[in-house]
């Protein structure tokens, strides 16, 4: 917390603060495997990105929460786990002027994290196609990781109430953009898609990694343009993201994808995605 170990229970923050107050911050959730932190220069990299759109700056250097990161996941004797860094606009005024608070708020949360049940990783999981749009890139870009989550949260009840786990959210185009908080791919013929940057999404981490993988792998992959009728027809579908890894998905609404089971597309960028963390994760 602000640069100090502290036990859990003292890990709190001020209810003037305006991460608490109006969602006004960034953060990040990073991966650490086998004592690796999974890409966390790219991580940091987009909290800085999202900081500076946000008009936020960071009191620590790049190096110094790289350094913070480490520390927090040696102090709780982890080797695997899921990281949460955070950084708000810090205690402030009962009112909107960001520019009165003084200080941001920064904390590393260092715990584990299981977000699907595991079954769902051999059968695939199914998906809904939200209602509500993803939010329109020039009112609030969803490229910015910030912590107003709740046009994701909206959609991800959505998907809830349907009795599944993640919603397809469409930009105000009708272009597929992302899952609440998942990037999404498709399989066809052999290539592989995903939406671009332009659609008005999250670019993810693990979403630049599959992409390198499937270059590495020599399988085609592009990213484009593309609306949900590509989508229900495609061979195969699945999710990235620091939580999700990736996961297949066996049905889109109504729709069955594919075989309605994970595809072996998916299942041969899983064992590469598995097979690269656990012998040596990339930090940089
Ligand atoms: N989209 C959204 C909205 C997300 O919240 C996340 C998770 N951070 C992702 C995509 C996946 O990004 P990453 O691979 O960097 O975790």
């Amino acid at each position: 917390m602000d640069g100090t170990l502290v036990p859990r229970e003292q890990a709190v923050v001020s209810v003037f603060d305006h991460g608490v107050l109006y969602g006004d911050g960034c953060f990040e959730g990073i991966r650490a495997y086998h004592g690796r932190i999974f890409r966390v220069g790219a991580h940091i990299d987009r909290l800085f990105a999202s900081a500076e759109a946000i008009r936020l700056k960071s009191p620590y250097s790049r190096e110094q929460w790289i350094d913070a990161i480490r520390t927090t996941l040696n102090a709780n004797g982890l080797t695997n786990a899921y990281i949460r860094v955070v950084m708000t606009r810090g205690v402030g005024t009962l009112g909107l002027n960001p520019f009165r608070c003084p200080a941001p708020t920064c904390f590393i949360i260092a715990d584990s994290i299981s977000l699907y049940p595991p079954a769902l990783y051999e059968s695939g999981m199914k998906v809904i196609t939200a209602r509500r749009p993803r939010n329109l890139p020039a009112a609030l870009d969803p490229s910015i990781k910030s912590l107003n989550y709740l046009n994701n949260i909206l959609a991800k009840i959505e998907a809830i109430d349907a009795g599944v786990l993640e919603a397809i959210m469409l930009n105000h185009e009708g272009f597929v953009a992302e899952c609440t908080g998942d990037n999404i791919f498709f399989v066809k013929g052999g290539r592989v898609v995903t939406p671009a940057a332009s659609a008005g999404l999250l670019v993810g981490v693990t979403r630049g990694f599959v992409l390198q993988l499937c270059r590495e792998m020599g399988l085609p992959c592009e990213e484009r343009l593309f609306r949900i009728e590509e989508l229900r027809q495609a061979d195969e579908v699945f999710l990235t993201g620091t939580a999700a890894e990736i996961i297949a998905v066996s049905q889109i609404d109504d729709d069955v994808i594919g075989s309605g089971t994970i595809g072996p597309v998916t299942r041969r960028l899983t064992e590469a995605f598995r097979a690269r963390v656990a012998s040596h994760a990339p930090e940089d």
